[in-house]
């Protein structure tokens, strides 16, 4: 079964909902039909700015997916500060990004709550792009495949092959994350590759339909060569994906020579 693949723009904490609003519009007028019907394009900005997403996506029917950054273990509840998965549903978020570098570094976020905000995801109708990826001290040791499953097995403990199936995985070696360091694209295919044999193992023929993308200093200029690889269905794109021409060139990466 071939997977659609999936570009999805981490805005990160960038753009309030005024600067949200004039960025999706311009990816509206840019985008075409084509576009759409080859690859499903996402962005996730701030909590802040999705309702003003939704309500530009939705009121101009727009074919962009958005979704959230983060979303909390529980479903409601004393939890100061937090947004929940219910909340996010009834925003209309398609995506959510569970475990990124960035919640497990200045967050304290480990493995098992990686697990539990998979779950939240899950049982709210939200896709959670779940981000797995190793350090640099873990890929000089030469670690990296077998740090990047254990975070995998970890993130979905307990989770059912059928929902593993319309899981996306992003791989994200965290010294390429904002450092305009890529990966090469041998070295996030071998990464891509282990993980959808692990998910193999696992889940038998759910590997066919997970999709995995890459993330770490994606731009216009390698897209091309990293979605050459036969593990890689898309990209998780930060910095990229606030210039709204490089986003809609890395969207179009087929089109690169
Ligand atoms: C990210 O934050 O998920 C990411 C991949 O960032 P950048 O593209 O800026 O490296």
């Amino acid at each position: 079964m071939a997977r659609i693949p999936l570009m999805a723009g981490n805005w990160k904490m960038n753009l309030n909902h005024i600067e949200a609003i004039a960025l999706v519009q311009k990816l509206a007028y840019t985008f075409n039909a084509e576009d759409f019907a080859a690859l499903e394009i996402a962005v996730i900005p701030p909590f802040t700015d999705i309702r003003s997403v939704q309500t530009l996506v939705d009121g101009d029917k727009i074919a962009l997916k958005y979704g959230a950054q983060d979303l909390a273990k529980a479903d409601k509840g004393a939890f100061t500060g937090e947004i929940s998965g219910p909340m996010l549903a009834k925003l209309g978020c398609t995506f959510v990004i569970v475990g990124h570098s960035e919640r497990r570094e200045y967050h304290g976020e480990n493995d098992q709550t990686v697990n539990l905000k998979v779950q939240a995801a899950l049982r709210n109708g939200i896709t959670p792009i779940v981000c797995v990826g190793e350090g640099s001290e873990v890929r000089n040791a030469g670690e990296q495949v077998s740090h990047t499953l254990r975070q995998l097995d970890a993130a979905l403990a307990g989770v059912s092959s059928k929902d593993v199936a319309n899981l996306v995985i992003a791989y994200e070696p965290v010294w390429a994350i904002g450092t305009g360091e890529v990966a090469t694209p041998a070295d996030a295919q071998e990464v891509c590759g282990a993980i959808r044999d692990q998910i193999r193992n696992v889940h038998g023929s759910a590997a066919d339909q997970a999709r995995v993308l890459y993330g770490g200093s994606m731009k216009a200029d390698n897209v091309a060569a990293l979605m050459k690889e036969a593990d890689i269905d898309g990209g998780l794109v930060g910095g990229a994906s606030l210039d709204p021409d490089e986003f809609v060139s890395v969207c179009r990466y087929r089109m690169h020579p």
